[in-house]
């Protein structure tokens, strides 16, 4: 690995990464639909490459994590403190969204009939908060990590790991330091692919953009700069704000340290996709220990989801001004909670908020076929915005490891800018 004082810029991992995306866009804006078939391939096997390692690598790092903090009262005070940023974080980043909509007002007078729209796909939500519960419980771990079914994964993960801690002397130490081999050497697999980023995020960059151009984008102009405002709000001053105050971290170096995660989330539009390139980085560049960082990432990419539930109310919000119903100050209330409980409910993976949003219109009767080519209309121009809502959720996560590891007396978090 090059050493980022003496290794020139363009060797750097995330330059190249950034290179790459531009390629992309501008691959993609001169040839258009026809160069998809060419490159997208490359950004279809490198997300592949990374499903390929998230089963083992989230199991080996939780085991091997939880088993190293031992059950009982340790365990208890890291998962408070996990629970606590994650609720904290999110229902800011909601704040900021109601804010935005209240200020911004992109829905009132807009006329969305005749803009693109786009079919809404089927994807397998929870209906219930006792559903989201039942579903963690895994009644087949092999069908589990077929699925993947994470939250299942990391339930069954976290048991094993206190079930390791509570052995006699000598098979815990074996296994402990089985999971732990285990754990390095998914992390040196995952270092090796994340190598193959550039091309992979050349091809992810060049299909969207080739294969909807960024025309379609204009005419829900408002609504999409408004949630781009709010997000950016969270991004920039309200993270950092909690690093600052809850951390006493440097966020300029926080931010660089997660170059590589937050390039690869904007990318593959996938918190899921993107855990093994975060954890590589929380561990290695921000120097959060495995035991927190195995607690606080894999967890996190599933359940603390701010950029999702910023975007739940927004666009909640969004579809009531554009049908002219005014929603009472009670039934904003409802809009976010729901808003959170639906970005905990939302699948780390592409489009999933937007389709998650009929939870949060349910909860406040916005329903019927005019609320259905709305929401269709948000979705043709999605992309860009579940891009970056993306990079928020991750880099949310990442910083709540960082808090927590500071608050658990890790002093070596975030002290500089590490090398590639
Ligand atoms: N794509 C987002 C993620 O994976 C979820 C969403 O659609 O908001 O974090």
């Amino acid at each position: 690995m090059e050493n980022s004082d003496t290794a020139p810029w363009y060797k750097r991992l995330h330059w190249q990464i950034l290179i790459a995306m531009a390629l992309g866009t501008v691959v993609g804006l001169i040839w258009g639909e026809q160069v998809v078939p060419k490159v997208g391939w490359l950004g279809t096997l490198f997300i592949r490459l990374l499903k390929m390692v998230i089963v083992p690598l989230i199991v080996t790092s939780i085991v091997s994590g939880v088993s190293a903090v031992g059950g009982g009262r340790s365990l208890g005070r890291l998962f408070s403190k996990t629970m606590g940023y994650y609720v904290l974080s999110s229902a800011l980043a909601i704040l900021a969204g109601l804010a935005m909509v209240n200020l911004i007002k992109p829905g009132v007078g807009a006329n969305i009939a005749g803009t693109e729209t786009a079919t809404i796909p089927e994807l397998s939500t929870p209906s219930s908060p006792v559903d989201l519960l039942l579903d963690i419980v895994p009644e087949n771990l092999v069908a589990a990590a077929a699925k993947p079914n994470m939250l299942a994964m990391i339930f069954f993960s976290i048991l094993l790991g206190i079930s390791i801690a509570g052995l006699p002397d000598r098979p815990r130490e074996f296994l402990v330091e089985l999971f732990d081999s285990a754990f390095q050497a998914m992390m040196r697999l995952t270092s090796g692919v994340i190598r193959f980023a550039p091309l992979g995020v050349f091809g992810l960059i060049t299909r969207v953009v080739g294969a909807s151009g960024l025309e379609s984008f204009r005419a829900l102009g408002l609504y999409m700069a408004t949630i781009a405002f709010g997000l950016t709000f969270h991004l920039l001053v309200t993270l950092p704000l909690l690093l600052l105050l809850l951390g006493r971290i440097n966020p300029r170096i926080h931010f660089r340290n997660m170059a590589e995660p937050l390039a690869m989330a904007f990318s593959t539009s996938s918190s899921g996709a993107t855990l093994p390139v975060t954890l590589n980085a929380v561990e290695n560049k921000v120097g959060v220990s495995n035991r927190i960082s195995s607690f606080v990432l894999p967890m996190g990419a599933t359940v603390n989801m701010d950029g999702t539930a910023l975007y739940e109310c927004a666009g909640v919000l969004f579809i009531a001004q554009v049908m002219g119903v005014d929603l009472s100050i009670g039934q904003q209330a409802v809009v976010v909670l729901t808003a959170l409980l639906a970005s905990i409910g939302a699948a780390a993976v592409p489009s999933a908020g937007l389709v998650i949003i009929f939870i949060v219109l349910e909860a406040v009767n916005l329903r019927g076929p005019e609320v259905e080519v709305l929401v269709g209309a948000m979705l043709a121009v999605d992309r860009p915005l579940d891009m970056y809502r993306t990079v928020v959720n991750v880099f949310s996560d990442s910083c709540g490891a960082a808090i927590i590891a500071r608050s658990e007396g890790e002093t070596g978090v975030d002290t500089t800018v590490a090398a590639d």
